[in-house]
């Protein structure tokens, strides 16, 4: 069964037609490699993904890992960063979305209605296959946070922080004795534990 579904799905393209309405369960693997590589870099990533259809529209739910290296967004040192999304999607057919009603006040496309699960967010694909590589990237990009810093990469480290700021005085070429920073007073404060 697994190779049969293998070689007639070709992953990461799924073909809408071949989704049994059971459920196609599927392990993110080096077919995912390219998409999240060009993405994220060198990276480490794993995940279970579970392919619903229900008619036109494929339901796409799971979990998924990365472990990957980024620059730090204030001093541009590699840091490592983890994300652990949990997928919940719905894709329709480009010409087959839902249109809100006028009654609902706005515009744009509708999620489905009775869907086997409850999903969050919804994306479009051509009717015909789906891209699970393009699921998995955006699933880690929808996760990645805004800012990542040294101090976020390394919260236990209580050194990381100040020479994260100190390669960043150096790359904006501030002067050694730049004015001392309003928060310098609570650099040694700690919050009281509870
Ligand atoms: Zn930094």
């Amino acid at each position: 069964m697994l190779d049969f579904w293998w070689f007639t799905l070709a992953l990461p393209l799924v073909q809408t037609d071949a989704v049994p309405t059971s459920g196609l369960d599927v392990v993110v693997g080096a077919w995912a490699k390219e998409a999240v590589t060009a993405a994220f870099g060198e990276s480490s990533y794993a995940g279970n993904l579970r392919v619903m259809r229900k008619g036109p529209h494929l339901v796409v739910t799971g979990d998924l890992t990365l472990s990957c290296t980024v620059a730090c967004d204030r001093c541009t040192a590699a840091i490592p960063l983890s994300l652990a999304p949990q997928v919940a999607c719905v894709y329709s057919p480009i010409s087959k979305v839902p249109e809100r009603t006028e009654d609902d006040g706005a515009a744009g496309p509708a999620f489905p209605q009775d869907l086997p699960v409850a999903v969050e967010d919804a994306g479009e694909y051509d009717g015909v296959a789906l891209d699970l590589a393009d699921v998995v990237v955006e699933s880690f990009e929808v996760e990645r946070p805004a800012r990542w810093l040294c101090g976020d990469a390394f919260p236990d480290d209580a050194q990381a922080d100040s020479a994260c700021a100190a390669r960043w005085r150096a790359l904006s070429g501030a002067s050694e004795v730049a004015a001392p920073s309003p928060f310098a007073a609570l650099a040694g404060w700690k919050p009281a534990e509870s």
